[in-house]
């Protein structure tokens, strides 16, 4: 029998488990606030829930522990990359960033991912399957305790698509804000999607205050499908409409991915046909200097290259950030410590 894994059920759906064991309520409320605000690791760290009823829960349930397989530290800038281990064997990767006076952590939401974005790591092998809700929580939930610093801010960007796993995402969103949990502000959550259209309509409608991250990367439809695959699917006279739309529904304006790779999006008409397929749209764009990946032939812009095209932009009233490069003397890109360990340890 697969046992279901209580990490990954709402106050309400761990209310109907203690009920159904014949337990008062309020045994539920015990057992939801050692998971999601003690943080503990088993059901024996819960030593104000009856022996007996622990014993009986875990006949029934599993509760998700990620381990810590590695772990690897910037010397520049102390960020922290985290591999851990999931109970089937696989692993995943999450990143901590310590900035002036608050943590960040970048979570994965699959093992893998089949998006076949060109200039990404994550994407090499495909998608394995999809993380659960207790999986993404638990990756915010280890990294708080090893780190010891509350995580204020949280970037569902690591591995995987996370609209591709709808679902789950919707619910650790849901948990992760909860009041009764760790209650991060919704507002400082963002979620990053390479532009699933319907998905990104139904994420606009659920009320959340998070921030949508499109993985734009290329101005129009000919040079983004060069990039990215899902752009056969989607096009932009279909993708910016979404966008738009989440803005009028949300109020939360949207951030652009654009990683600038030399000589494929990075020239001044690719900034002016960024310019005009964004103008008006209350937007902001975060340039990426990508990150070079072994098995792919990108080269990143050079700083001079990245000013012009950000003076581009700006000269246009269009708001751009370039991503502060964090943690870059370890496995930068995401998926590489992955990928690292997977060829160390797995023969095929
Ligand atoms: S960039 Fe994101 S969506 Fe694209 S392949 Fe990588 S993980 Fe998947």
């Amino acid at each position: 029998m697969t046992k279901r894994d209580l990490k990954s059920l709402t106050i309400d759906e761990l209310t109907e488990v203690i009920l159904s064991l014949g337990e008062k309520k309020f045994r539920a409320r015990q057992l939801y606030d050692w998971m999601h605000v003690k943080l503990a690791r088993s059901l024996d760290d819960m030593t104000n829930l009856p022996k007996g009823l622990r014993s009986r829960l875990a006949e029934e349930f599993k509760m998700i522990s990620l381990e810590v397989v590695d772990v690897q530290v910037s010397e520049i800038d102390g960020t922290r990359k985290f591999l851990f281990g999931l109970d089937d064997g696989n692993v995943i990767e999450s990143v901590w960033m310590k900035y002036k006076d608050w943590a960040s952590v970048c979570i994965s939401s699959q093992v893998g991912c089949k998006m076949g974005c060109r200039f990404c790591a994550s994407t090499l092998d495909g998608c394995v399957r999809s993380l659960t809700p207790g999986e993404m929580l638990d990756e915010v939930y280890k990294i708080q305790s090893e780190m010891g610093i509350r995580v204020s801010n949280i970037v569902v960007m690591g591995s995987g698509e996370p609209l591709d796993n709808y679902d789950n995402l919707v619910k650790f969103i849901r948990m992760i804000t909860d009041e009764n949990g760790l209650n991060i502000s919704g507002r400082h959550i963002t979620v990053s999607t390479c532009g699933l259209v319907p998905q990104m309509y139904r994420l606009a409608d659920e009320g959340f205050e998070i921030t949508l991250a499109l993985s734009l990367h290329a101005p129009t439809d000919e040079k983004r499908r060069k990039l990215m695959p899902i752009a056969n699917k989607y096009s932009l006279s279909e993708v910016i409409p979404a966008c738009k739309y989440y803005f009028e529904k949300t109020g939360r304006r949207i951030t652009f991915e654009y990683a600038l790779t030399a000589g494929e999006n990075d020239s001044d008409t690719e900034a002016e046909e960024l310019i005009a397929l964004i103008s008006g749209l209350n937007a902001h764009v975060n340039l990426i200097p990508v990150n070079p990946i072994k098995e792919r032939s990108f080269v990143r812009s050079d700083a001079e290259r990245i000013q012009r095209f950000k003076s581009k932009l700006e000269k246009n009233r269009i708001n751009v950030t370039i991503r502060r490069e964090m943690g870059k003397d370890i496995d930068g890109a995401c998926g590489q410590l992955r990928r690292k360990h997977m060829e160390e340890h797995v023969s095929c």
